[in-house]
C-alpha cells in the first residue's frame, strides 16, 4: 500500500491576495527554529514507514535558499526510509527558482516539479499578488529540463473576478505550449481573513459562478482534447503521470505531514499541527471510527473521475458504499449528480463544479 510524507515549508517571498495557506516570511531565525522543529517530527516517525511518495509544500519550498534546500534534502535522506520512493515533489514559485537550486533538488532525488505558473498574463498575475512574471515561468520550465527533470507539473487559477475568459483560455494554451506532464487548474476560491475576503466583503470584488463553470468545462475539454486525462476535479495528466502524493489522499491511502498546519493520516489516527512558527505543536489527535473513516474514503475518491469501484472500495475500507450511503447514492443519482453503475460510482460531468455539494451529502 502506497504512503506519503508531507513536509510543510512554510515561507514566502510575500503573501498572494487570495492565499490562506500558512506562510511567512523566510527570516534567518524563523528558518532556524523550523528546522529544529522538522528535524525533531522526522527523527520521531514511526517504526516501519517507508514513503511511496514525499512531497514539499507551502508556503514555497524554494524560498529556501539553496545551502537550505540541501540541509532539507539531507535531512530527509538521513531521516526517512526512502528504499520504497517512486515519487518526490517539490512545490516551487518561478520567481524563487535559479539553476543552481533546480540542479540541488534533482541531485537530491526529487524527480517532480510543481510549478505555481497561475497565469501568463500580466494583469492577472498583478491582481493575484503574484511576485512572478510570465517569463519567469517560462525560464523556470526550460531551467527544470535543463536540470533534468521529466516530469513538471503546472498550476493554473481560473474564474479570477475581472478576467476574461479568452485570457484564461490564453493561460491554458500557453502552459499547453510549454509541454507540461500534468495541469492543475484550481477555481479561485475566496478564502476567510484574506485580501481578496476583504475586498468582496467591501463589494470591490464580484465572483461570477457561470464564468467559473464556463472557464472550467473550456478548460475540462481543452486539455482532454490535447491528451491529458481529467483524473480529478482539478487535476490533468498525461498517462502515467498522475500525482502519486495526492492520488495517496484520494485512494484513502495513509500519510505523514511535518511541520506547521501539517495533518496527518496514519494507523487508524489522524491528527494536525498548529499553524504556527516559531514552534507548532499537535492542533488535534483523533483516532478514526471505522464506518466515519470509511464515508470521508468515500467521498475522497469521489474526487476522481473514476470514482470507486465497489471492490476497490470494499478493500480500502471494509465496507459497501451501499451499506453506509445507499438513500444518499440513490438520490444523488436521481437528481443526475451521481452516476451509479453496478459495481461503480463517479461523479456526474454536471456534478464536478459543484462536487462540495454532493461531497456534503455523502459524509
Ligand atoms: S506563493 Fe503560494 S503559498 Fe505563498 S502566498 Fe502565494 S499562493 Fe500562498
Amino acid at each position: 500500500m502506497d504512503s506519503g510524507l508531507y513536509v510543510h515549508v512554510p515561507f514566502c517571498v510575500r503573501k498572494c491576495g487570495y492565499c490562506a495557506f500558512f506562510s511567512r516570511s523566510a527570516e534567518p531565525g524563523l528558518v532556524a527554529a523550523w528546522f529544529a522543529g522538522i528535524e525533531r517530527e522526522l527523527a520521531a516517525l514511526p517504526a516501519g514507514f517507508a514513503p511511496t511518495s514525499v512531497f514539499f509544500g507551502g508556503g514555497t519550498p524554494t524560498a529556501l535558499d539553496e545551502s537550505e534546500l540541501a540541509r532539507l534534502l539531507d535531512l530527509v535522506r538521513a531521516r526517512v526510509d526512502l528504499r520504497n520512493l517512486a515519487e518526490w515533489t517539490c512545490e516551487a514559485n518561478p520567481g524563487t527558482l535559479s539553476p543552481a537550486k533546480l540542479a540541488r533538488l534533482r541531485a537530491g532525488g526529487v524527480d517532480r516539479l510543481s510549478l505555481g505558473a497561475q497565469s501568463f498574463a500580466a494583469a492577472t498575475l498583478r491582481q493575484l499578488g503574484r511576485i512572478h512574471a510570465a517569463d519567469e515561468t517560462l525560464a523556470a520550465v526550460a531551467q527544470a529540463r535543463e536540470a533534468g527533470f521529466a516530469n513538471v507539473g503546472l498550476d493554473l487559477i481560473y474564474g479570477v473576478p475581472g478576467v476574461a475568459r479568452e485570457t484564461f483560455q490564453a493561460d491554458v494554451e500557453a502552459a499547453l505550449a510549454l509541454a507540461p506532464e500534468h495541469l492543475s487548474c484550481y477555481c479561485l476560491e475566496i478564502e476567510e481573513g484574506t485580501p481578496f475576503a476583504r475586498a468582496a466583503a467591501a463589494g470591490r470584488l464580484a465572483v461570477s459562478e457561470d464564468e467559473q463553470r464556463a472557464q472550467f468545462d473550456w478548460a475540462r475539454a481543452r486539455l482532454v482534447g490535447a491528451g491529458f486525462a481529467h483524473y480529478e476535479i482539478s487535476n490533468f495528466a498525461r498517462p502515467g503521470r498522475a500525482c502519486r502524493q495526492n492520488l495517496l489522499y484520494w485512494n484513502g491511502g495513509e500519510y505523514i505531514g511535518v511541520g506547521p498546519a501539517a495533518h496527518s493520516h496514519w494507523a487508524g489516527a489522524r491528527w494536525g499541527n498548529t499553524p504556527e512558527l516559531p514552534e507548532w505543536k499537535r492542533a488535534f489527535e483523533e483516532k478514526l471510527e471505522p464506518a466515519a473513516k470509511a464515508r470521508e474514503t468515500l467521498v475522497m475518491g469521489l474526487r476522481r473521475l473514476a470514482g470507486w469501484g465497489r471492490t476497490e472500495f470494499r478493500a480500502a475500507t471494509g465496507f459497501d458504499y451501499d451499506e453506509l450511503r445507499g438513500p444518499e447514492i440513490a438520490r444523488l443519482a436521481a437528481q443526475g449528480l451521481l452516476v451509479v453503475e453496478p459495481d461503480r460510482i463517479r461523479l456526474a460531468d454536471d456534478a464536478l463544479f459543484v462536487s462540495d455539494a454532493v461531497f456534503a451529502e455523502l459524509v
